[in-house]
């Protein structure tokens, strides 16, 4: 069978190109190493919090602001409980460059936010301890999403608008033969498409050799929590700086345990393999200490936690393009501990790209070339 669209990866951003290329009316053909949702990817964990006003950079906001359409979009076509509104709130010394970011990105897309003083913060949210140089700023139409259950989700309604599955099966090599039709090579044979995405996550480099994209082992642990800290009072996610520029990051709690990860850091691995599990390293169950002994002092004992992985780029910002030279094979990659939030977006430009349809997004920050200077 020629397929339209096959898709080489079926995780986060794979499964929503499955999913629009499905509801689009093309033949897709969904393929993965596993069957998502799973734990060997970077989606696993239970939540990703997605945040509008974007501290990473302005440049983000449009993509941000249609993927939480198309995440509305999904919940309410579903009724699967895929986004909780819980507004997020960033917490970090006055002169951070995310928090200042957040601000420019606010006031550039008109997007609400509140921006509260350190005491003023401590008043409303006396589960931190914010110290006097800090603010802090409130973003009420952020929250975090549930991503293997939206992954679970796009999976079930591309297979209920028709895509195809081939799941379990390892993708070897990706290439165009001399008609332009893409030939995807599998440990369970070859699969011919008119073109291919490539959204294989932090393994990128199996496929696509020379990307600049270095695996990180991270872990991300919960913690007993107090009632104060629990989603059905209101407390919200939150983003913490600490005054050495460590960012850690953290979800309402949910059961009676409260989930907390730190996003610089981990492991540089360069095998599967060396994603060891939570708790192989002593720095596992230590790398939250400095937030606890500080800015939330008001959880309990550690509980659990996993290990997980990014695909961290040179600039920690996304690369969405083409493989050089090859038009109908894009990919996307480097998504740098931050892309679970866009999956949804990125699955309908992918579509849109594969259907040759003009994007309503500058994606020129995201372009591969950006590295060759
Ligand atoms: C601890 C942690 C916390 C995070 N927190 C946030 C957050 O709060 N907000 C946010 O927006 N983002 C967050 N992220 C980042 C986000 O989860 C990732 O950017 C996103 O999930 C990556 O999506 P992906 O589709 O590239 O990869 P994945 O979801 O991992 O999908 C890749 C898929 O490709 C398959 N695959 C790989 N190689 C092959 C092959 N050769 N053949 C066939 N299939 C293959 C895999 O099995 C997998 O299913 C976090 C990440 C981690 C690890």
């Amino acid at each position: 069978m020629l397929y339209d669209l096959i898709v080489i990866g079926t995780g986060s951003v794979g499964s929503s190109t499955g999913y629009y290329a499905a509801k689009r009316g093309l033949s897709v053909l969904e393929i993965d190493s596993a069957t998502p949702p799973h734990t060997n990817g970077s989606h696993h964990g239970e939540t990703r919090m997605i945040r509008h006003a974007y501290g990473e950079g302005s440049s983000y906001v449009p993509l941000v602001l249609r993927a939480q359409e198309l995440w509305n979009e999904l919940k309410r076509d579903t009724q699967v409980d895929i986004f909780h509104q819980t507004g997020v709130l960033n917490i970090a010394p006055k002169q951070s460059i995310f928090l200042n970011n957040i601000i420019t990105s606010a006031e550039k897309y008109e997007l609400p936010i509140e921006v509260y003083d350190a005491s003023e913060a401590r008043k409303k949210w006396p589960q931190f301890t914010i110290p006097d140089q800090f603010r802090a700023v409130l973003e009420k139409n952020s929250g975090y999403l549930k991503s293997e259950l939206a992954i679970d989700t796009y999976v079930k309604e591309a297979k209920r608008l028709g895509a195809h599955e081939q799941f379990n099966t390892q993708v070897i090599s990706v290439d165009n033969d001399d008609n332009g039709f893409v030939h995807v090579t599998t440990n369970a044979g070859t699969f011919i498409g008119k073109s291919a995405v490539i959204t294989v996550g932090t393994w990128v480099k199996d496929l696509i050799p020379n990307l600049p994209i270095q695996p990180v082992r991270k872990v991300v642990s919960w913690f007993e929590a107090p009632k104060q800290l629990a989603e059905e009072i209101g407390f919200p996610a939150f983003t913490i700086q600490l005054g050495d520029g460590t960012h850690y990051y953290g979800f309402p709690a949910n059961k009676g345990l409260i989930k907390i990860g730190r996003h610089q850091g981990g492991q540089y691995i360069t095998k599967r393999e060396e994603r060891l599990d939570f708790d192989a390293l002593n720095e596992d169950r230590t790398e939250i200490e400095p937030l606890l002994n500080s800015v939330l002092k008001t959880v309990g004992n550690l509980d659990h936690g996993v290990a997980c992985s990014y695909d961290l780029s040179p600039d920690e910002h996304f690369i969405v393009d083409d493989l050089p030279g090859k038009k109908n094979i894009q990919f996307v990659s480097g998504l740098s501990g931050h892309g679970f939030k866009f999956a949804s977006v990125l699955g309908e430009i992918l579509v849109a790209k594969a259907l040759n349809e003009t994007l309503d997004f500058d994606l020129s920050p995201f372009l591969l070339s950006r590295f060759n200077s």
